[in-house]
C-alpha cells in the first residue's frame, strides 16, 4: 500500500525526464555532498561577480533590514554595504526590490522516483526556483519509498544533476511507510545524501513506541522527526474538514481533534525524550495553541504551515471540485485566523509549501476519488504577501524569516537562510514585494496543473534567484 496524504499512490512509472536539462550551476556545489554545500567561495570557474545594487536587503538571520549592495563572487557573498563598487562585477538594478536569502521549503512531494507523469525533481526543482526557492525537502512517500540508502542518494544525486536548487531529501522512519518497524536511519543518516530529517509523511507514525524510538535514536546523529499528525481511526474515509460545511454537503469529515491528539502525543513523547520533533502542516487552532504551549515549556519542538492553510477555508469545498481537496483538509476560519497569529507569533516557525502535484487523470476526478494535495512552489511567496503582509499579519521582515531563516532553522540546513555575510554562500533571492499578477495553472512550470488559486490576482513576484552565485531563475525566467 502507499502512503496516503498528499501522496502519490505507487502507480506505473511514467515517462523518464524530458531530455533537455537546464545548464548545471557551477561552483562549490558541484563538488560538495548533499548535505550542504561548503561555505568556502567557489573555484575560479564559477559563476562570474555579480553586484545586486540599491535593494532592500532582508536578512533575518543577519538581523538586517535596510536599503544594501549585496557583492557575489566565486559562488558566495564577498561583500554587504552601501556604495559598494561593481568593478568587474555585473550590475543588477535592485531598486524598488527585495534581496533576501534564498527560500527554503522543508515539504514538498517531487514525486521521482515513480510518478515522474505528475512531476519530477527536474521539473520541481524549476518550479522552487521560480519561487524564490534555493533548498527544497522532498518527503519519502515515492515509489520506491525513500526509506534506504540507494533512494535517498539517488533523489540527492539527481537534484545535483539537475543543479537548480539544493535538494535535500527526508527518509522515511519506518519501512516502506508502513508504520510496521523502523527504516535504517542510520543508514541513511551516514549515507551520501547525509540525511537529517525522517517523516512517514502522508502517514502518521501510529504506533507511539515506534515514534518514541525514533526520536531517541534520530538523537545519534542529530536527525529531526517529522510527523504528519492524524489520528487515522477517526479519519478513515474522510473528505474534508469535520464542521458545518461537511455536515451540509454530505460529506465524511476529519475532525480537527484527529490532528491535535496526535500532535498532543508527539509533544509528550519529544518532552520525554529530549527528541527534536518537527510538525508538518499545522491546519488547526488546537494544534497551534499546543505547540505554543510546548514551546512555553522548552519542548524540542518546530513547526510548518502551509499557505493553503492560511488562505483558503472549508467553504471552499461547497463547488466540489478536487483541486481544494487536501491533507490535513482545508480547516474553518477561525483556524486559519490562528495559523496566521501562529506564524505572526512564532510559533510556528515555517511556510511550508506541501507541493503536492498529481497527473490530471488522477486528480481532476470526482471529489471522492481524488487524492488530496495541491501545488505551492510557484505561488507560496504571493499568497504570502498577499493574505499574510498586506492585511498586517505579518510584517515583510517575519514573513521573510519564515520563509527563510525559520525553516533553515528547523532542519539546521547548512548554508541556507542566511545570515547573507561575506563567505556565506551566495543563495539568494530577489523580489518586487508590490507587482501584481494572476495565478495561470498552464504558466506554472510544474509537470502538473492542479492549482487552487487559478485565476486569483496576487501581489508579491520573484524576479531573480541566485544557488550559490549563479541566476537559476532571471527576470522570473527560469533556466539561465
Ligand atoms: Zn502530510
Amino acid at each position: 500500500m502507499s502512503p496516503l496524504g498528499q501522496g502519490s499512490g505507487p502507480g506505473p512509472a511514467g515517462p523518464s525526464s524530458p531530455s533537455s536539462r537546464p545548464r548545471r550551476p557551477a561552483g562549490p556545489s558541484s563538488r560538495s555532498g548533499p548535505a550542504g554545500p561548503s561555505n568556502s567561495p567557489g573555484p575560479a570557474a564559477g559563476p562570474g561577480p555579480v553586484l545586486l545594487r540599491g535593494g532592500r536587503l532582508v536578512d533575518p538571520a543577519g538581523g538586517h533590514d535596510a536599503t544594501a549592495d549585496v557583492l557575489v563572487r566565486g559562488g558566495a557573498v564577498a561583500a554587504v554595504g552601501t556604495g559598494l563598487e561593481a568593478g568587474d562585477a555585473e550590475l543588477v538594478d535592485c531598486d524598488g526590490l527585495v534581496v533576501s536569502p534564498g527560500f527554503v521549503d522543508l515539504h514538498v512531494h517531487l514525486r521521482e522516483p515513480g510518478r515522474e507523469d505528475a512531476e519530477t525533481i527536474e521539473t520541481g526543482s524549476r518550479a522552487a526556483a521560480l519561487g524564490g526557492y534555493t533548498a527544497v525537502c522532498p518527503m519519502p512517500n515515492t515509489d520506491p519509498v525513500a526509506d534506504n540508502a540507494g533512494v535517498v542518494e539517488m533523489v540527492a544525486a539527481r537534484g545535483r544533476e539537475v543543479g537548480l536548487v539544493d535538494v535535500f531529501p527526508v527518509g522515511a522512519v519506518t519501512l516502506g511507510q508502513r508504520g510496521g518497524e523502523l527504516a535504517e536511519l542510520g543508514t541513511m543518516a551516514h549515507s551520501a545524501a547525509r540525511v537529517d530529517c525522517f517523516s512517514d509523511d502522508g502517514r502518521p507514525i501510529r504506533d507511539a513506541r515506534l515514534l518514541r524510538l525514533a526520536l531517541e535514536y534520530a538523537q545519534a546523529f542529530d536527525a529531526v522527526i517529522a510527523d504528519h499528525a492524524e489520528d487515522p481511526s477517526l479519519t478513515d474515509g474522510a473528505q474534508m474538514h469535520e464542521g458545518e460545511v461537511s455536515a451540509i454537503l454530505g460529506l465524511q469529515g476529519w475532525p480537527a481533534a484527529a490532528e491535535e491528539m496526535v500532535v498532543a502525543r508527539d509533544l509528550l513523547l519529544a518532552e520525554l525524550t529530549g527528541g527534536r520533533l518537527h510538525l508538518c502542516h499545522l491546519s488547526t487552532a488546537g494544534s497551534v495553541a499546543l505547540v505554543r504551549a510546548a514551546k512555553a515549556r522548552g519542548v524540542l519542538v518546530t513547526a510548518e504551515a502551509a499557505p493553503h492553510h492560511f488562505t483558503l477555508t472549508d467553504e471552499a469545498a461547497r463547488c466540489f471540485d478536487p483541486v481544494y481537496k487536501v491533507n490535513p483538509p482545508l480547516r474553518s476560519k477561525a483556524d486559519v485566523e490562528a495559523i496566521r497569529d501562529g506564524l505572526a507569533d512564532g510559533t510556528i516557525d515555517a511556510i511550508a509549501t506541501d507541493h503536492a502535484p498529481h497527473a490530471r487523470e488522477d486528480k481532476e476526478v470526482e471529489w471522492a476519488t481524488a487524492p488530496p494535495g495541491m501545488l505551492g512552489l510557484e505561488t507560496a511567496l504571493a499568497l504570502t504577501i498577499t493574505e499574510l503582509v498586506e492585511p498586517g499579519y505579518l510584517r515583510l521582515g517575519q514573513a521573510v524569516e519564515r520563509l527563510t531563516a525559520g525553516p533553515a532553522r528547523c532542519r539546521r540546513l547548512p548554508g541556507h537562510g542566511g545570515p547573507v555575510v561575506p563567505g556565506s554562500p551566495a543563495n539568494l533571492t530577489v523580489f518586487d514585494p508590490t507587482a501584481a499578477w494572476m495565478v495561470a495553472a498552464p504558466a506554472l512550470a510544474s509537470r502538473a496543473r492542479n492549482t487552487p488559486y487559478h485565476g486569483r490576482q496576487v501581489r508579491g513576484r520573484v524576479v531573480h534567484t541566485l544557488l550559490r552565485g549563479t541566476f537559476t531563475v532571471r527576470g522570473g525566467k527560469a533556466g539561465w
